[in-house]
């Protein structure tokens, strides 16, 4: 009897580990894996949240988000009470869910700080225990809206062409800036933080009516906007005419595929066909090459580095205007239309080619249809570029004065004769340089706003 006693206690004992191993092992197992993608930092009038909980070869159970702001917390979202969010399941393990979290969806918030708080719970591996993450992220409600006053009188944008604007934005640490239908020009403080300049343009192929508004934008994404433009001018672009031919195509064709192996293209042996080449160097390239200029914007400096007019190249013979539209014929057929977005100069072959203004040099070698390339910062969005030169004279990183010279005239890259290519660049973008070689210009539209601004 006593000995079966004791063999029952050991028994009992045995079960008691073995279902102790079970109980742990099962709670090995990983909780739901939380990720809040949104708000970021803040919310305002608007805002969105996305949480995505994901539970490996499990099903979550539980789901619950709350924003807490005061010690009060207002459910956002639970599994069983869904409320205005989405529930995307992209499958059977993972869960995103989406809705409006700003003030017009939540009529309580109020501005300052809150917190937004994500439990999940999935069950363990035979169901025996319930295991649970939390995560939370700190965030900034913002209901006051920034204010936008501009400052600056007389605005005229010329198609094509540049303008600046002074302007008020408050409070000093929002986004401010000029948008010209989808394309955004930042703003550069003056001397008084929220006192701010932005340079924009009306691009060549924009529409005359394109919108253009000065805005500020805090990071919950309120937004104040003021118009400004008192007038818009069209400037007619010309039509010309390229004849090509295989002399022209041998000589630029098989150097450019060589400095360009983003196109993937190997030269067609001597006497083939190079026009195949010739259209791919004249779309892609100079595709890929506007990209690559318009990265340029986010290097500029933030104060103006240079005064007064722009130089034009001295006594040059301008052989194509800024967005000239060109029609390109191969053996009398019409094989390509382009756009050229610049000036080209011709003096005589190797002229000295200077810095149309100071600035600090951004770029200077090869640079795909531009062959040797030089791009000038000027500061606060401004940029010059000097394209198909034969020598450089600067290398990156120089500070350059008005007139030094940067390089020698030349025919890299896609030039049918000894020239310079010049054109100016705002925000990245080729605007017509006419503007910034007139004094009048540069005096009225540009330097009279800093100066009544200060
Ligand atoms: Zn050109």
């Amino acid at each position: 009897m006593r000995r079966m006693f004791r063999w029952l206690i050991g028994l009992l004992l045995l079960a008691a580990v073995a279902a102790g191993v079970v109980y742990v092992v099962a709670g090995r197992g990983a909780p739901p894996q939380i990720v809040i993608t949104k708000p970021d930092r803040a919310i305002g009038q608007s805002g969105s949240l996305e949480v995505s909980v994901e539970a490996p070869n499990a099903r979550v159970t539980a789901l619950a988000i709350a924003l807490e702001q005061n010690g009060k917390s207002t459910p956002l979202f639970s599994l069983d009470n869904a409320g205005p969010a989405t529930v995307t399941q992209t499958d059977r393990n993972h869960l995103q869910i989406s809705r409006a979290i700003g003030k017009q969806t939540i009529p309580e918030l109020q501005s300052g700080a809150a917190r937004i708080v994500v439990t999940a719970t999935r069950p363990s591996l035979l169901n025996l225990r319930k295991l649970s993450s939390a995560a939370s992220r700190d965030i900034r409600v913002r209901l006051e809206p920034p204010r936008i006053a501009v400052v600056s009188t007389h605005h005229y944008v010329n198609h094509g062409g540049s303008e600046i604007v002074v302007y008020r934005a408050t409070p000093p640490d929002v986004a401010s800036g000029v948008r010209v239908g989808d394309v955004e020009y930042p703003g550069f403080p003056l001397n008084d933080p929220s006192l701010k300049a932005a340079f924009f343009a009306l691009l060549w192929d924009q529409d005359l009516h394109t919108p253009v508004q000065a805005f500020a934008r805090d990071e919950a994404g309120n937004e104040a906007k003021a118009t400004f433009v008192d007038n818009v001018f069209e400037k007619p672009f010309k039509a010309s005419r390229i004849e090509l031919d295989d002399r022209f195509l041998n000589r630029v064709v098989p150097e450019i595929l060589e400095h360009s192996p983003e196109l993937k293209m190997a030269a067609p042996p001597q006497g083939g066909d190079m026009l195949p080449a010739f259209l791919k160097i004249n779309g892609d390239l100079r595709r890929i090459n506007a990209e690559q200029i318009a990265a340029f914007a986010a290097k500029t400096s933030p104060t103006r580095l240079w005064q007064g007019p722009f130089v034009q190249l001295g006594n040059s013979k301008v052989e194509a205007h800024f967005a000239d539209h060109r029609t390109y014929f191969y053996g009398g057929k019409e094989v390509d239309r382009q756009v050229h977005l610049g000036f080209d100069l011709a003096v005589t072959t190797r002229i000295a080619v200077v810095a149309a203004n100071a600035g600090t040099v951004l770029n200077a070698s090869w640079l795909g249809i531009f062959g040797n390339c030089v791009v000038i910062d000027h500061g606060m969005g401004v940029q010059s570029l000097y394209g198909h030169l034969s020598s450089f004279d600067v290398k990156v990183g120089d500070r350059v004065e008005r007139g030094q010279t940067i390089g020698r005239s030349g025919m890299t890259g896609l030039a049918g004769g000894d020239h310079l290519h010049f054109t100016m660049l705002v925000g990245g973008r080729m605007v017509t340089p006419v503007e910034w070689w007139d004094p009048h210009w540069i005096t009225d539209r540009v330097e009279r706003k800093l100066k009544e601004a200060e």
